[in-house]
């Protein structure tokens, strides 16, 4: 009996653990850094460092980063690349299964953008207190999810020394 319940313990145990597991893969954080990934990427190519990626059914579909002075276009911030890139790779314009993880809270025109994708969910890292769709007062789509504060130092850090440089 004790070796009957001992077994069953292990076996939850076993059951637990990979949950967790999986729960780091599948984490906001785990995807942020990859939204970060592409935040550096930018950087290298002397772009404000913002990032973004597109996760649908746990899989990124979509990876874009800010791209205004490569592009000479001041649209191009990394939300609306990566709209663009997930509703090619879903083959849809409505991204209704779908989270966009961005590593600083999106602009009064991507959150325009994010609306009529009609986003399942959307993951931010740092505040944008200047340009930032809150101060706005605007909201996203009733039906998206939003979260902010993943790895905010981390995301808020990068754009600190972008434009701590500039000025130097
Ligand atoms: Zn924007």
């Amino acid at each position: 009996m004790a070796a009957k319940l001992q077994n069953a313990r292990a076996k939850s145990d076993i059951c637990l653990e990979y949950t967790a597991m999986e729960l780091s893969v599948f984490s906001d954080e785990h995807y942020m850094k990859e939204a970060l990934k592409e935040a550096h990427k930018a950087l290298e190519r002397n772009e404000v460092p913002v990032g973004a990626i597109v996760v649908c059914q746990q899989q990124i579909i979509a990876r874009a980063h800010n791209l205004t002075e490569t592009l000479t276009d001041v649209t191009a911030h990394a939300e609306m690349q990566a709209i663009t890139a997930a509703a090619n790779a879903i083959g849809g314009k409505y991204l209704r299964d779908c989270t966009l993880y961005v590593t600083l809270e999106p602009c009064v025109m991507c959150s325009g953008a994010l609306f009529w994708a009609q986003l399942g969910g959307v993951v931010y890292g740092a505040d944008d207190p200047k340009r930032g769709y809150r101060m706005s007062q605007l909201s996203l789509h009733p039906k998206t999810k939003v979260k902010s504060g993943i790895l905010a130092e981390d995301c808020g850090h990068l754009l600190t020394e972008f434009f701590r440089k500039k000025r130097n």
